[in-house]
């Protein structure tokens, strides 16, 4: 762990104080624990398998260090468990018979039903790290399937966060890649933040920006190593998945992690890809998916000159409010989703006017913002390539998508969050349609084989 950057990124994050990062560090547990907590009594929350790994490893070094504690809560470990909100409500209930302050040891939806939980039972909490897996540890919301619809909730993230790389190493290797393919979205979703600044939507806050940015080309440089179970690889992965968390705490936002490519990824968590598969279809890899194809798509804009477009023919083209949620209504039919998308779409809607301008910003501005979307990001094939050597799907038929369920979500993912990435660039310049044939036709990205 490089010490000094994540007590940088400490300083900025609203809600998390501690961080460690290391081998042979679950020893020091009671001692992490005592910094936030001093003497309160704590309970360890797992399921079955991430108890055995580290839990009650856990639970014995705060016993052996006369912690007074509470009998661990522990999840079934078969079949694989969900953030679904009844357990949420059945572990609140749980914390309100007594004081004590969890300690979620585990991944991603074991984390983040501890994390609601918690918030629910007035409580923070700590995260103990079973798996390099995503960089939900240090952000703030947890996304909880309710009423068979996943919802992202309010929350805020642990007080301290530990993650021992003698446990994440051991970790099944599918985590592991999913965690690098989560973080290698921070590639493309810098492009869109890099847009976003560039057309005065969302300005770049450049301190925020170098917690995720900065070290990010590091930590994604050695998929191979990676798989093959290089400890110092695996330190950087979990560093820029834990800094990352902290960037969106910083942000109160997270615009720093997530773009475009994390659209296509909660459009098809929330259409329920790979839900009840055994283990699940996890969040990193459909983000993986994701993020080859929107480089795919900013390699099709970045072949064009956007600083002539004919303004006045688009602007005449644009399509009313009433329009566009009809095309929305059209386009989402999942229950909770198809009015979600309509509020979504209506909050980032601008008028005929309001794109006049834009387009106009974007004339004078496509120069310096080409350039610096060519040095942000990779190409297709390359990313590609770097996921398929950290041993994740590439290709939406690995992650069960057929390439015409891809070809609709270029347009559908956009309507989902109010997010301006590069597909309501695409949008507005008139050119999605064109870009997104080019990718499928013969010899395009997406050619059929
Ligand atoms: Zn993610």
């Amino acid at each position: 762990m490089n010490t000094g950057r994540i007590e940088a990124a400490l300083l900025k994050a609203n809600d998390t104080a501690d961080v460690g990062i290391g081998s042979g560090l679950l020893p020091s547990v009671n001692e992490m624990f005592e910094r936030s907590f001093g003497g309160q009594r704590a309970v360890v929350v797992a399921d079955e398998n991430t108890f055995g790994v580290a839990g009650d490893e856990v639970r014995r070094h705060l016993e052996a260090a006369g912690r007074p504690m509470v009998d661990p809560y522990v999840f079934p470990g078969r079949p694989t468990l969900h953030a679904e909100y009844a357990h949420i409500e059945r572990l609140t209930q749980a914390l309100h018979a007594h004081d004590a302050i969890p300690i979620a040891v585990g991944s991603g939806s074991l984390n983040d039903i501890v994390k609601r939980a918690s918030y629910e039972a007035r409580r923070r909490f700590m995260s103990v790290a079973t798996a390099a897996s995503m960089d939900g540890y240090t952000a703030f919301g947890a996304a909880i399937t309710k009423d068979g619809y996943k919802h992202t909730m309010t929350c805020p993230a642990p007080r301290a966060a530990l993650a021992d790389l003698d446990i994440l190493r051991n970790a099944p290797a599918r985590m592991t890649s999913s965690g690098y393919a989560d973080l290698l979205g921070k590639v493309p979703a810098g492009a869109d933040w890099l847009v976003a600044d560039a057309l005065d939507v969302e300005k770049v806050n450049a301190p925020v920006w170098s917690l995720v940015q900065g070290p990010l080309r590091e930590a994604i440089g050695s998929p191979a190593e990676l798989h093959a179970g290089d400890d110092h690889a695996l330190d950087s992965l979990i560093e820029g998945l834990i800094m990352s968390g902290l960037a969106m705490q910083a942000a109160e936002s997270s615009r720093p992690a997530s773009g475009a490519e994390h659209q296509f990824s909660h459009l098809w968590e929330m259409e329920g890809l790979g839900y009840n598969d055994e283990p699940p279809l996890s969040h990193g890899f459909k983000v993986g998916v994701g993020s080859i194809a929107i480089a795919a798509l900013y390699e099709r804009m970045l072949s064009r000159d956007l600083s002539n477009l004919d303004v006045q023919t688009l602007v005449s083209r644009w399509p009313s409010w009433e329009q566009v949620e009809l095309a929305v209504k059209e386009a989402h039919k999942t229950p909770g989703l198809d009015t979600a998308a309509i509020v979504e779409s209506r909050t980032k809607y601008i008028t005929g006017d309001e794109l006049r301008q834009r387009l106009t910003r974007l004339a004078e501005r496509w120069p310096g913002l080409h350039k610096r979307l060519r040095e942000q990001l990779m190409t297709a094939d390359q990313l590609r390539r770097m996921l398929h050597d950290a041993g994740c799907p590439t290709h939406p038929s690995d992650i069960g998508l057929h390439l015409e369920d891809l070809k609709a979500t270029y347009y559908r993912a956009r309507m989902i969050r109010r997010r301006y990435t590069v597909l309501d660039l695409a949008t507005e310049a008139g050119i999605l349609d064109q870009c997104v044939n080019e990718l499928f036709a013969p010899g395009g990205f997406w050619a059929p084989d």
